[in-house]
């Protein structure tokens, strides 16, 4: 399903947080959004997933604007991958990623048995069938979040939007993870905080410098090395080597001067 964030502009408390942003996602496409620490990323997935209400423009889900949609509704289509996702105590992995049942069902019907091999599948997905029956709690970080992958999944969602998914883990995990996502399909927005990760990963990158987008587009022509320098401080530059990928190369002096 199309996303399209339309002129969004957030303002918190009366300081504004994002001004005018706009950008779209194509059905089944993997956007990246990036940005440096407090440039308004995960405000801008907030607006998304319902949980800051954009001061002006609009949030377009299929066409259907997300804020006019039932919060029911609107929580059924998208599914959110968040940094520190509060879980109840005590739950079991399995009840964890089956909480992405939710938004389908009533308060006390029962998981079934279609429910259940839902569940099932998305652990395997994501690796994590193993630690069914392992209380939540205890998993170490990498492993929490694979389970909050599986939760979206069992979700059954139009759209993913992933808050920097990749923190906790490791390097293998962190290739295996983004190659799930792309395996899945759903139309997916990522917040990325590896620039080489997102360039390699991404159809197409977004980036927010100070609450505005200031570049858009496939990632050779959105992290070139003005944005690089400008907005991230690095020198650095983006090319697409023989084998087909993009990658990021940082400068033998990294630090770009400030100009
Ligand atoms: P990013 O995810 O890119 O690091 P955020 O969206 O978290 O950035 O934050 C963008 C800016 O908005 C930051 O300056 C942050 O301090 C501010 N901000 C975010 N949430 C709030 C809030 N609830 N109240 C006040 N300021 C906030
Ligand atoms: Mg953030």
């Amino acid at each position: 399903m199309k996303l399209e964030v339309c002129n969004v502009s957030v303002a918190i408390g009366g300081t504004p947080i994002l001004h005018d942003v706009s950008l779209d996602v194509a059905p089944g496409e993997f956007v990246g959004l990036i940005g440096p620490n407090g440039s308004g990323k995960s405000t801008l997935l907030r607006t998304i997933y319902r949980s800051v209400r954009p001061s002006g423009g609009t949030v377009l889900l299929g066409g259907a604007d997300v804020w006019s949609l039932s919060a029911r509704t609107a929580a059924r289509r998208t599914a959110a991958v968040l940094q520190n996702s509060p879980t109840p105590p005590g739950l079991t992995v399995h009840e964890v990623a089956a909480l992405g049942r939710t938004p389908h069902k009533g308060m006390f019907d029962r998981e079934t048995a279609a429910d259940r091999e839902i569940v099932v599948d998305s652990l395997e997905r994501t690796g994590m069938l193993g630690y069914a029956e392992r209380i939540y709690g205890s998993l170490s970080g990498g492993e929490r979040q694979r389970v909050l992958l599986a939760r979206a999944l069992v979700q059954e969602p139009e759209l993913l939007v992933l808050d920097e998914p990749t923190n906790h883990l490791d390097i293998r995990a962190r290739f295996e993870l983004l190659e799930l996502v792309h395996t899945v399909g759903v139309t997916t927005l990522a917040v990325l905080h590896d620039l080489d990760l997102a360039a390699r990963s991404c159809d197409r990158l977004t980036v927010l410098d100070s609450g505005r987008v200031v570049a858009t587009g496939p990632v050779l022509d959105a992290l070139t090395p003005e944005v690089l320098s400008d907005v991230f401080g690095v020198t650095a530059v983006t090319e697409r080597h023989q084998d087909g990928i993009v990658r990021v190369t940082y400068g033998a002096r990294p630090l770009a001067r400030a100009s």
